[in-house]
């Protein structure tokens, strides 16, 4: 069954009544090359297991079960079992898990079904929650070797832009914490049925086994990073003193320690130099 064909998906729907839902942001993929691309480049080798986040009909999960040992896709949309059962039939090394990927207690899923085997995430994700689910990921240190994501253009290229540049945001800092992010391709909004309002990108995190950068306190590393983009165009000492409750005279003293000018917007900083100041204000 050709899953990218717009007459099978339409029949499809009709004979399991199935209708998108806007707000789960099911934007499918109708383009057929880009699929396999994503399992392709996000190292689904015949040799590891996949995860998937977001099956729709299971365009994406074919590729994967296609190049992997077993590939495990968590939905939230029930409604979509019918429609699965069908267009995964013939496979063997596919498990659906029907829940939301905020929900999931993921290092037990893990234990659970992937029983130490080597594991890359695979995904075409739900814009709504790109981040939140980008982080899940990493925060919790879910053992896998890589992340390969369809986000929003925006947002992969704030995602993959170099820390210390004008197109860096928290989110780049924190992934740089724990992986390294890396543009592969970009995919037009006419590669989706319904065709979403903006263009997307397929990125991948190479995930670190230990963090990249020594910080000392890392919930304080995130406090700082958080507090410093929080005003991204302006000078970084204000929000920061008001959320460490440090002087601006003391926080400026620590900043040009660090090699930070006390004018300095986050945007400036590099991922170093950040580190170093969560180092010194640890011990402050
Ligand atoms: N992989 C399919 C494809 O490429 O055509 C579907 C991708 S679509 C952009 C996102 C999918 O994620 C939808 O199937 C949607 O129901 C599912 N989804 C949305 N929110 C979710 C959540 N919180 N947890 C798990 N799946 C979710």
């Amino acid at each position: 069954m050709q899953l990218t064909d717009l007459g099978t998906i339409k029949s499809l729907f009709a004979r399991h009544g199935f209708s998108f839902t806007k707000s789960l942001g099911q934007n499918f993929l109708i383009n057929p090359s880009v699929c396999p691309k994503i399992a392709e480049l996000g190292g689904c080798d015949g040799k590891v297991c996949a995860l998937e986040i977001g099956t729709g009909i299971g365009v994406l999960t074919k590729e994967l079960a296609l190049r992997t040992k077993k590939t495990v896709a968590v939905e939230i949309d029930k409604g979509l079992e019918p429609i699965l059962n069908e267009t995964l039939a013939e496979f063997s090394n596919i498990e659906i898990v029907f829940g939301d990927i905020m929900d999931i207690d993921l290092s037990r899923l893990f234990e659970e079904r992937f029983k130490g085997e080597d594991v890359v995430v695979c995904a075409n994700l739900p814009y709504y929650i790109t981040s939140p689910v980008i982080m899940k990921l990493l925060e919790e240190r879910i053992p896998v070797r890589s992340i390969t994501v369809m986000v929003q253009r925006e947002a992969a290229d704030r995602i993959c832009a170099a820390v210390g540049t004008r197109e860096c945001g928290a989110v780049t800092v924190a992934v740089n914490y724990y992986s390294r992010p890396k543009k592969l391709f970009n995919v037009s909004r006419g590669s989706f049925s319904p065709s979403p309002n903006v263009d997307s990108a397929v990125i991948r995190l190479d995930v670190s086994q230990q963090v990249n950068y020594e910080v000392g306190d890392e919930r304080l590393f995130f406090r700082i990073v958080k507090a410093a983009f929080s005003q991204r165009r302006k000078q970084m000492a204000n929000p920061l003193s008001a959320e460490l409750g440090i002087s601006k005279q003391d926080l400026i003293k620590v900043l040009e320690d660090t090699g930070i000018k006390a004018s300095a917007r986050a945007e400036e900083v590099g991922m170093e130099q950040f580190a170093q100041l969560c180092r010194k204000l640890s011990k402050n």
